[in-house]
């Protein structure tokens, strides 16, 4: 059993929002508060934690400064006596070496299972991205970072809709076969629903272990926490969430994107299956991002909280009525 994989009867959070969440933010957010939010997130006791990507700043700026930010996180010394995992996104070698650079020990990879979602993502086929992807996970390897990947539209596709599920363990396989410890299953659009996840994850775990993959739902349609449920009876015990529910889908503008850090722990919770994370500090740290950020956070156990003490993102308190 690999050592990064969690132990038995525990479940893991992947908390993705300093990343991907703030990443599809429609104002970048500060390096202080980007920074500030990742130690919030480590102190509420969470042990993985995305917290940057080396991208071009022209293409996503708000993952601009990346290296600043890794670079005050990978010397904190909280984080480090906590033994939190930081990693950060890298779309090839020159973004590895910032990543090495920063003293970031983990990096994430990408890529789709959709030919077409492949092409306007990343300007690349899926097997140039694999190709691309051998040879970051070679130099990480040669470097001593480990090396997660993740698979994009695995339950769907913006443009191209229906995905095959051969699609979806051809590239979750190729990668691993690259070295990566673990696959994020990513349901890009938030369209899969739990018997989806049953019959495309039964097929993906007869090909692959199941400690060797994550699961990255979208609550888009409302469907994620019964999409966990349907992946824990599978064995599944790895999950991404974003703090707050950060994101939004970059496909439905106004939409819900990431399945949110506090709905997923309070459930994981109520199930007797996530321990050393406090979630009031979750919901703390959400809140102080959202100051930021000038707008709700869509997490429902957030809002229910938040609502609950009569205080807002601008500290107006609710009318009455
Ligand atoms: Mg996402």
């Amino acid at each position: 059993m690999s050592a990064l994989a969690p132990a038995r009867g525990e479940v893991q959070i992947v908390e993705v929002g300093p990343r991907d969440g703030l990443q599809n933010e429609p104002m970048p957010v500060p390096v202080d508060a980007r920074i500030a939010l990742v130690q919030d997130l480590a102190e509420a006791g969470l042990t993985r934690i995305e917290c940057g990507a080396f991208v071009r700043p022209e293409r996503v700026p708000q993952m601009a400064s990346s290296d600043a930010v890794c670079r005050a996180l990978t010397a904190d010394v909280m984080i480090a006596a906590r033994g939190v995992r930081l990693s950060a996104l890298v779309p090839n070698l020159i973004g590895l070496e910032r990543a090495r650079a920063a003293g970031v020990r983990e990096v994430a990879v990408f890529a789709a299972a959709s030919e077409t979602f492949s092409r306007r993502n990343v300007n690349q086929s899926i097997d140039e991205a694999l190709r691309s992807h051998a040879e970051v996970c070679a130099a990480a390897g040669s470097a001593g970072l480990a090396v997660r990947g993740y698979v994009s539209t695995a339950f769907g596709c913006p443009y191209e809709g229906e995905v095959a599920v051969s699609a979806v363990i051809r590239v979750t396989d190729a990668l691993l076969r690259n070295g990566v410890f673990e696959v994020a299953i990513s349901d890009t659009i938030g369209v899969a629903h739990p018997a989806q996840v049953r019959q495309v994850m039964r097929e993906v775990l007869r090909a692959v272990p199941a400690r060797s993959v994550a699961l990255h739902f979208h609550d888009t349609r409302g469907t994620a926490l019964a999409n966990v449920l349907a992946a824990l009876d599978l064995e599944v015990t790895v999950f991404d969430a974003s703090a707050g529910g950060l994101g939004g889908c970059p496909f439905a503008p106004g939409a819900t994107g990431n399945l949110a850090t506090e709905d997923l722990l309070y459930m994981l919770h109520g199930l007797g299956l996530a321990r050393g994370v406090d979630l009031n500090a979750v919901v703390a740290a959400s809140a102080r991002v959202e100051r930021v950020l000038g707008r709700h956070l869509p997490s429902r156990y957030y809002r229910a909280v938040r609502s609950a003490t009569g205080r807002t993102h601008d500290g107006s308190r609710p009318g009455a009525s």
